[in-house]
């Protein structure tokens, strides 16, 4: 444990065996648990809160929440894992909200196919998960002669009707969060970050780069009120990108795409054509730990579904995994904040099979990075989600007390080798 919230902590420097107030190791970290899953909430809350939507029990859990970890209050660990689940199911009711508003803001996903690579024309590179920043921008580059490319998080904006129209949206460049650094070097063009994962820029962009809202970094500029003339004269200033060979990519599958197709789905489990499905995603993270992903999901049987969702699919959603007699086998939901239509597709086809959520032939593998995947991770849980599969690495902030309860109550358990755990699943 690590708290140096108040004045009584040891040697002024801070408690790390037992706290000077008689906090526990357990409780310390499951306060630490709480405070994480509270940020990733309030993330989501944010957004949706930027799109005109608020539920007030989500604001009135986070105070809550926030003062159960305050000095000399909560010093009981079951307490602090009932909060942990309650703000899992709070994070429910926030992605839930955050999805209505994107789709009424923007129509609901239909699937595209995405060209990769640069075009002919001077260039913005949007990153982030902002939509609304993203439309605003779109706006103002019509007529402009400027095409935008997303990058990272904001791919899964060309699946939606209301973004996709503009003429001016014209691809994605690079992969991830963490191949910013280069991308951005590399592509001579005016870059924007909505919201996380900024990484500390480079010298040699940082007069491009642009930021909004909460994302903030010294020395580049601060886009204000939405007004993006700055950043699209600057892309006019620099001038045009050579055109380079186009590769795709697939995104946006959205819920009543995937339903639509639910009497095909039925048919090809039922026939043992499908054996089962995978949700693989999260976020990305430099650690080379992270190659499991991809071999994990090259390796995976061909009468396997696997569905993916946020930055952790670059690993592996440049493969051509192919489809079962049309389903394709590869489906990506969208951002990070799309587990919820993973969630809601997952209850759909437990209405369809007539079964329980750890009765579906449904294995989830999370990649985790920051505070948005554990508070996904606690959403699943709440919802009694067993058998998933998490990593690179286990939650720092865990102790083998915390670990006993995850591995006991749902059969939690860490990434291993990809060949022996798909083995494990498959059975
Ligand atoms: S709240 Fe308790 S554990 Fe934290 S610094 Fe104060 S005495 Fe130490
Ligand atoms: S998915 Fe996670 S790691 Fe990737 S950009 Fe979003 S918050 Fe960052």
């Amino acid at each position: 444990m690590f708290c140096y919230q108040c004045s009584q902590t040891a040697k002024g420097t801070g408690c790390t065996v037992m706290g000077r107030c008689g906090k526990k190791d357990t409780v310390a970290r499951l306060q630490d648990n709480l405070i994480f899953v509270m940020k990733g909430i309030s993330a989501y809350n944010y957004h949706a809160n930027e799109l005109g939507r608020k539920d007030e029990s989500v604001d009135e859990f986070l105070t809550k929440g926030l003062y159960s970890t305050l000095t000399n209050v909560n010093f009981d660990p079951e307490d602090l894992i009932s909060l942990g689940l309650k703000a899992g199911e709070t994070n429910l009711k926030v992605m839930k909200m955050l999805k209505e508003a994107h789709i009424d803001n923007f129509g609901e996903p239909v699937p595209v196919d995405v060209k990769v690579g640069a075009q002919l024309g001077p260039g913005i590179l949007v990153t982030g998960h902002d939509l609304k920043a993203l439309e605003e921008l779109l706006k103002q580059c019509e007529g402009t002669g400027v095409k935008v490319y997303t990058h990272s998080e904001m791919l899964p904006a060309h699946g939606y009707p209301e973004l996709n129209k503009y003429e001016s949206l014209a691809g994605q460049l690079g992969g991830s969060y963490t191949d910013q650094r280069k991308i951005f070097s590399d592509y001579n063009v005016s870059i924007l970050v909505t919201t996380n994962c900024i990484m500390p820029p480079k010298e040699d962009y940082i007069d491009r780069l642009f930021t909004m809202d909460l994302v903030k970094v010294p020395e580049a500029t601060v886009i204000k009120d939405y007004n993006f003339k700055p950043l699209i004269n600057k892309a006019i200033e620099i001038g045009p990108l050579k055109q380079e060979e186009l590769t795709t990519i697939s995104t946006g599958y959205g819920l009543s795409t995937i339903l639509s197709l639910a009497p095909k789905i039925k048919e090809l489990v039922e026939e043992d054509k499908i054996k089962r499905f995978f949700l693989v995603g999260g976020c990305d993270t430099p650690n080379p730990k992270m190659r499991y992903y991809r071999d994990f999901v090259q390796n995976l049987p061909e009468d396997t579904i696997i569905l993916t969702l946020a930055c952790g699919k670059y690993r592996f959603n440049d493969l051509d995994l192919g489809d079962i007699e049309g389903i394709p086998r590869l489906l990506d939901l969208g951002q990070c904040n799309d587990a919820i239509v993973a969630i809601d597709l997952a209850l759909a086809l437990c209405d369809l099979f007539d079964c329980e959520l750890n009765d579906l032939p449904l294995t989830i593998v999370l990649s985790w990075m920051e505070q948005k995947a554990a508070a996904i991770l606690w959403t699943l849980l709440y919802l009694g989600k067993k058998d998933m599969l998490i990593g690179p690495i286990l939650p720092a902030w865990l102790n083998n007390d915390i670990l006993n309860v995850l591995i006991n109550n749902y059969n939690l358990s860490l990434i291993s080798d990809s060949e022996a755990d798909i083995k494990r699943i498959m059975g």
